[in-house]
């Protein structure tokens, strides 16, 4: 049985000291924190810089896929790891964000958001997604007016309301169970075909108050004060119409989070950065892992599994390039 007590992260003084890291870690989703962990285990000097611990299973209200830890609600999972990594003492940094970061001659400097600079040996970047847009007129100007791209963190706001889920991935799939308790209806809008598990498919199943419009693209949001509905376009029949709704929450996956590495790296034509089998990226000791790779598959397990793996290769690079040079 585990025992998800909520957990914080130690305070650490060591981010105030004049300290060349070994491996700094950025972000404290299950990527950051199982390489952190894994770092840890090699006794290199570790640190971990996130804006908050536990990255999107913060949104994730119901996981039912991480071996050996079934059916729990994401934050659970997320102190869960937490717990883990606090026995190991590891260092973490929270509410800061890594705002620039630089590689001068063998060392990464990393500017802070509260204004610090650290220095490191190796950095792995794991800084995750964001909800990626619909990027269609109304969208920004209704936003927590009606559209919402959290069901965990809003889904209550719409007791008995009509909602729209945008979106045919499991996100979509899942949010769709998230409003059943809440909303009197629920119309999921996708553009394509279903791409969600056939798992979360069968569970829609007996859902009553459940529609669902296939080949069916989101136009425009309209409202006035709050939203009142969204412009479609039929794509079988070539129809415009107007579906009314009180929420749209817009579910098509997330877009990485790499605006500090900019043209430092290689990415991909979804600005996914590039990474090798040893989770390096194209700049030497800059190593990166989950949401944020283009590795397919965004999920707990493989965030976590590839976190580890760059750690592990980190630690490796370090043996190999800097057998001399000791901590200041
Ligand atoms: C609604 C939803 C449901 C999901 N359901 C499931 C599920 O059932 N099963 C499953 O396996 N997966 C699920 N996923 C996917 C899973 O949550 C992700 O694959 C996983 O969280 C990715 O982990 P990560 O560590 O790569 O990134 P994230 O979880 O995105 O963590 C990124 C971390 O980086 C931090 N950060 C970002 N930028 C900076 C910066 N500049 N400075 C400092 N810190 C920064 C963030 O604060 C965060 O702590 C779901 C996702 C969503 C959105």
């Amino acid at each position: 049985m585990f025992d998800f007590q909520v957990e914080t992260t130690k305070h650490s003084t060591i981010f105030q000291s004049n300290t060349l890291f070994d491996v700094l870690i950025i972000g404290g989703g299950p990527a950051g924190l199982n390489a952190a962990l894994y770092a840890k285990r090699k006794g290199i000097l570790v640190g971990v810089i996130t804006k908050e611990i536990g990255g999107q299973l913060h949104n994730t209200s119901e996981v039912d896929n991480y071996l050996g830890i079934m059916n729990v609600h994401g934050k659970d999972i997320s102190d869960q790891f937490l717990k883990h990594v606090n026995a190991l003492d590891i260092d973490i940094l929270k509410d800061v964000s890594v705002t620039s970061l630089e590689k001068r001659d063998d060392d990464f400097y990393l500017s802070l958001s509260n204004g610090q600079v650290l220095t490191s040996k190796t950095v792995i970047m794991t800084s995750g997604g964001a909800p990626r847009q619909l990027s269609i007129p109304g969208e920004t100007q209704f936003q927590n007016k009606g559209v919402s791209y959290c069901t965990t963190c809003d889904a209550p706001f719409f007791k008995d309301k009509h909602v729209i889920v945008a979106g045919g991935g499991n996100s979509a799939a899942e949010a769709v169970l998230d409003l059943v308790p809440w909303a009197s209806k629920i119309t999921v809008i996708h553009r394509s075909k279903w791409r969600a598990d056939q798992v979360l498919l069968d569970k829609h199943q007996t859902i009553s108050n459940l529609t669902v419009h296939l080949e069916t693209q989101i136009l425009e949001v309209l409202g006035q004060t709050n939203m009142t509905g969204v412009k479609v376009l039929d794509k079988t029949t070539n129809e415009i119409r107007i579906i009314e709704a009180d929420g749209l929450f817009i579910e098509i996956g997330t877009v990485p989070n790499v605006s500090i590495l900019r043209e430092k790296v290689m990415q991909n034509e979804s600005g996914e950065i590039i990474i090798d089998a040893h989770n390096m990226t194209s700049c030497p000791g800059l190593f990166a892992a989950g949401d944020v790779t283009n590795i397919p598959y965004k999920q707990i397990i493989i965030a976590a599994a590839e976190g580890a793996k760059a750690a592990l290769s980190a630690n490796q690079y370090i043996n190999k390039n800097y057998k001399e040079k000791t901590h200041v």
